[in-house]
């Protein structure tokens, strides 16, 4: 089988075929940088850099884009905020203008990005400073009659582009049925979506043919993503909640504006991360971030582990029964791939293991092929370390084992082992500095060492090939 991807546009499963192979151009919906994002969001993040790392083990290169949001704008969703633009209320609560706002949360956004072993995007356009491809864009969607101005805002007409609706499944009856004219709007048709807005008590404003104001939010995303990338694209991922409007907007505006050229080949879509079975929300107060969990003593690799193990398209819960059992797991994989390690030593490993440890490897593969079914492959990485306990290794057999569990990490990131984990500089100093001080017979120096690391929470593995490390995990 050769990679298979589920489409939310064709609704099935289809062959990944890319549009120039073997370069694969992908743009992912990043983070609204007005609150620290939460694990939720992160299931969306893993989800995109395992596509990536999928699909460049699979034999393509990639481009990969992810948009920062800093621009605010209204959401209805957030029921204890309706209505209300999420960035300036942000400014408010934290008395900081909202350009640092979004500064504040992007920094902590990578850092989070970082401590998950995320790999990062190609780019990391702002909508702030795209305003003008914006502008350029939503321009054309007016010479060519896809949208319509009335004082000084920009409607995109929804009636103009029959196939909107195509993306999540809604018909123009359900479309018109649905839709709200709010208050301070002058639209055609209900159904129609901001291209430029004018408020003057927004604090975020531009110049523009129109007058000031600021762009809509589903615009970032179509000018930045032929901006960074181009017109028409092999891959755009996002959460299930992003298919409607936001995804079903882009499509229309994008192809609107690009003579009815698609704009995006396969569309993924990642499902809610739950917590304890349901909603996370702030006021229900289980809304957890990357930096609360690991201050409560989890490693980030743990979190990682919980939110990539059940398969992207189905709901995941999130329990801290899940996540104690995850750091095990991953505690327990750790100290695997070191005996392993440790047995195979120097030898070089063979082309074929035995018969039990290729199977793992194939089913690893059957399972990511299998539109990243990462259930499956982790059943394939699991057998791979039963099959081992329950072998005497040969050396060779090791050096297999171990080339085989580090090719699987490469894909999920949850061993030390992979070049991705981001160390701090400090730390890979002092490793550096110990591995010279082993080699002068420095044991002394090298001791020391250890016990600064330790004192860092970082565990020195020694053996062949040296240099080897893993994260302790604090008590809880
Ligand atoms: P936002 O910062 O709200 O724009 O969201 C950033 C990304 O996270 C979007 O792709 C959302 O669809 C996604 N997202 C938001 N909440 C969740 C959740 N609970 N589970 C998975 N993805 C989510
Ligand atoms: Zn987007």
């Amino acid at each position: 089988m050769t990679l298979h991807l589920y489409n939310t546009l064709s609704r099935q499963k289809e062959r990944f075929a890319p549009l120039n192979p073997p370069h694969v151009l992908m743009y992912n919906c990043g983070p609204t940088v007005y609150s620290e994002a939460h694990i939720g969001n992160f299931r969306a993040f893993l989800f995109a850099d395992l596509l990536r790392r999928w699909i460049e083990d699979s034999g393509h290169t990639v481009t990969q884009v992810m948009n920062i949001t800093d621009v605010g704008h209204m959401r209805e969703e957030d029921e204890e905020d309706a209505g209300e633009d999420r960035m300036e209320i942000a400014a408010r609560r934290e008395n900081l203008d909202p350009w640092k706002i979004a500064e504040k949360y992007t920094d902590l956004f990578f850092r989070d990005l970082d401590a998950l072993g995320i790999r990062r995007a190609h780019h990391y356009p702002r909508a702030t400073e795209h305003i003008a491809q914006m502008i350029a864009m939503i321009e054309k969607l007016l010479q060519e009659g896809h949208a319509y101005e009335v004082g000084g805002q920009v409607y995109f007409s929804v009636e103009s582009f029959p196939d909107y609706g195509r993306l999540s499944g809604n018909t123009p009856e359900d479309l018109l049925a649905g839709a709200r004219v709010e208050v301070g709007e002058d639209k055609a048709d209900p159904r129609d979506f901001f291209l430029w807005k004018k408020d003057p008590a927004h604090v975020m404003q531009w110049d523009s043919p129109w007058g000031r104001g600021f762009p809509g939010w589903h615009i970032e995303c179509s000018a930045m993503s032929a901006e960074h990338l181009d017109k028409s694209i092999d891959i755009h991922t996002g959460g299930e909640d992003n298919i409607f409007p936001h995804h079903e907007c882009e499509i229309a505006q994008s192809e609107s504006s690009n003579d009815g050229t698609p704009f995006v080949k396969y569309w993924l879509h990642t499902r809610f991360l739950q917590v304890e079975g349901g909603k996370m929300s702030k006021t229900l107060g289980n809304l957890y971030t990357v930096n609360e969990l690991e201050q409560k003593g989890y490693s980030p690799l743990a979190v990682r582990l919980l939110l990539l193990r059940g398969h992207y398209r189905q709901l995941l819960n999130f329990t801290f029964d899940g996540l104690d059992e995850a750091a095990a797991t991953v505690d327990r994989l750790q100290h695997f791939a070191a005996d392993v390690s440790e047995i195979a030593g120097d030898t070089p490993s063979p082309e074929q293991g035995p018969d039990w440890a290729e199977a793992a490897w194939n089913k690893f593969v059957e399972g990511m092929d299998d539109d990243l079914n990462v259930s499956v492959a982790l059943d394939g990485l699991f057998t791979l370390v039963r099959e081992s306990n329950r072998h005497d290794l040969s050396s060779e057999e090791a050096a297999r084992v171990t080339a085989i569990l580090r090719h699987m990490d490469r894909i999920l990131g949850i061993l030390q082992e992979t070049p991705d984990v981001q160390l701090e500089e400090d730390i890979q100093a002092l490793l550096d500095e110990r591995e010279a001080a082993r080699g002068a017979q420095n044991w002394e120096r090298a001791d020391a060492i250890r016990e600064e690391l330790a004192s860092k929470g970082i565990e020195v593995l020694d053996g062949k090939g040296g240099g080897r490390w893993r994260r302790m995990r604090p008590s809880l």
